[in-house]
C-alpha cells in the first residue's frame, strides 16, 4: 500500500530564498526609513523525521526564520514548500487566514521560557486541552483523558493535571510545554531555544525526551539555538546563521569536525568540553565587537569586520553560499577550501 504521507523526495520542508524585511518608520507621518533585513535570502530543506538546528548568536535571524514557517509572520519574499499528508507541496508564504488553518496544527512551536510561555491563571488540563477543545471539540472526560495520555507520553503524572504552572519546576513546565505542541499531532515542531532555560541535567532529560517522542510519533524538529553546545546531541544537520543569513550548512558531525566557516570556528570554540582539564575557555576565539546591525550591514562578507582571516576581497565582495564539493556541506566563505579551522576535536587542546 503507497504510503501519501511519505514526501516523494525526503523532504517535509523546502524554504527558498525567504526574507523578513521589517521596516523602520521614523518622524509624525511614520514614514519608511529603512528596513531591519532580520532574515535575507535563506534557503534549506528538512527532511521528514530529522532534525535541523539553525544557530547563531541573537540577532542573526534564526527565530524570525522559525516564526516564518509557523506563519507568525507573513515573510517579505520567498518560498515556504510544505509537503503536507495528502502528498501535495504548498507553499505556506502565500497562504493567508483560514487557508492556513490545517498547517498550523501540523507545525508547532516548543517555546524558549517555559516560565513565561505558559498562562499562570490557566491549569495544566487547560493548557494542554486548550487546543483539543478548539480544534476537535472535546470536553469533559474524553478531553481529560487525551490530556492525562499526552501527560504520560511527556513523562508527568495525569493526577497533576488540576494544577497551575506556578506548582512544577522548570524542566516540568517544558514537559507541559511539549505535551501542548504534541496535542494535535503535529509533523513539524519548531523548537525554539526550548532547553536553554533549564539546568545542564535536566537539559539532558529534555532532549532525551525530545528524542524519544521523535521516534514514537516520526516527528521532524527544527531546533533553534544560539550556541553550538546544546545541538550536537539531537541535530542532524546543523545550520549555522550570520545577520539574517546562512553561513554555514552539513551534517553535523561533519560541521563539528571538519568547520569551514569563521564563525562556525568561534561557536565551535566556545562549547564546553566534558574533560574539565581541556580549559576551553582559555583557548576559545574572543569575537571582537558586537553582530552586525541587520539595517545597516558591512559591505562584502558580513562577518569581515569580526573574522581574523579577513582579506581585502571579503570587505567588498559579498561570497556565496555554495557545495562546492557536493557533499552536502554549504559554505560562504571566500576562502573555504584554504582555510585549516580548528574543529570540536582540536581547539583546548592547542
Ligand atoms: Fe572571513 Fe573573508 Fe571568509 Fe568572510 S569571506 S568569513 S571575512 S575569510
Amino acid at each position: 500500500m503507497t504510503d501519501i504521507t511519505a514526501p516523494k523526495n525526503g523532504n517535509l520542508l523546502e524554504v527558498k530564498n525567504l526574507k523578513m524585511h521589517f521596516p523602520i518608520r521614523k518622524g509624525f507621518l511614520r514614514r519608511v526609513v529603512g528596513h531591519v533585513r532580520a532574515v535575507d535570502g535563506v534557503s534549506f530543506t528538512v527532511k521528514e523525521g530529522e532534525t535541523l538546528s539553525l544557530v547563531g548568536e541573537s540577532g542573526c535571524g534564526k527565530t524570525t526564520t522559525g516564526r516564518c514557517i509557523l506563519r507568525a509572520y507573513e515573510p517579505t519574499a520567498g518560498r515556504i514548500l510544505y509537503h503536507n499528508r495528502a502528498g501535495a507541496v504548498v507553499d505556506l508564504a502565500q497562504l493567508e487566514g483560514y487557508a492556513l488553518k490545517p498547517y498550523r496544527r501540523e507545525i508547532r512551536m516548543i517555546f524558549q521560557d517555559p516560565y513565561s510561555s505558559l498562562n499562570p491563571r490557566m491549569n495544566v488540563l487547560d493548557i494542554v486541552g486548550e487546543s483539543l477543545r478548539v480544534n476537535e471539540r472535546l470536553s469533559g472526560e474524553a478531553l481529560e483523558d487525551r490530556v492525562a495520555s499526552l501527560l504520560r507520553q511527556v513523562g508527568l503524572r495525569p493526577e497533576y493535571m488540576r494544577r497551575y504552572p506556578h506548582a512544577f519546576s522548570g524542566g516540568e513546565r517544558q514537559r507541559i510545554g511539549i505535551a501542548r505542541a504534541l496535542a494535535l499531532h503535529p509533523r513539524l515542531v519548531v523548537c525554539d531555544e526550548g532547553v536553554s532555560a533549564l539546568d545542564v541535567s535536566v537539559r539532558a532529560q529534555i532532549l532525551n525526551l525530545l528524542q524519544d517522542l521523535q521516534h514514537e510519533f516520526n516527528l521532524t524538529y527544527i531546533f533553534i539555538a544560539h550556541d553550538l553546545s546544546v545541538v550536537e546531541y539531537i541535530s542532524d544537520r546543523v545550520a549555522v546563521m550570520y545577520v539574517g543569513k546562512l553561513v554555514e550548512l552539513a551534517d553535523t558531525e561533519e560541521l563539528y569536525r571538519n568547520p569551514k566557516h569563521p564563525y562556525t570556528e568561534a561557536l565551535l570554540s566556545a562549547v564546553p568540553k566534558p574533560d574539565p582539564r581541556l580549559n576551553t575557555m582559555e583557548e576559545g576565539i574572543v569575537l571582537e565587537g558586537d553582530v552586525a546591525d541587520p539595517s545597516n550591514p558591512p559591505s562584502g562578507c558580513y562577518f569581515h569586520p569580526r573574522c581574523r582571516y579577513a582579506q581585502e576581497i571579503c570587505r567588498h565582495e559579498e561570497p556565496a553560499l555554495s557545495d562546492r564539493h557536493g557533499t552536502g556541506h554549504f559554505v560562504a566563505c571566500h576562502f573555504a577550501d584554504q582555510l585549516q579551522l580548528n574543529s570540536i576535536l582540536d581547539i583546548g587542546q592547542n
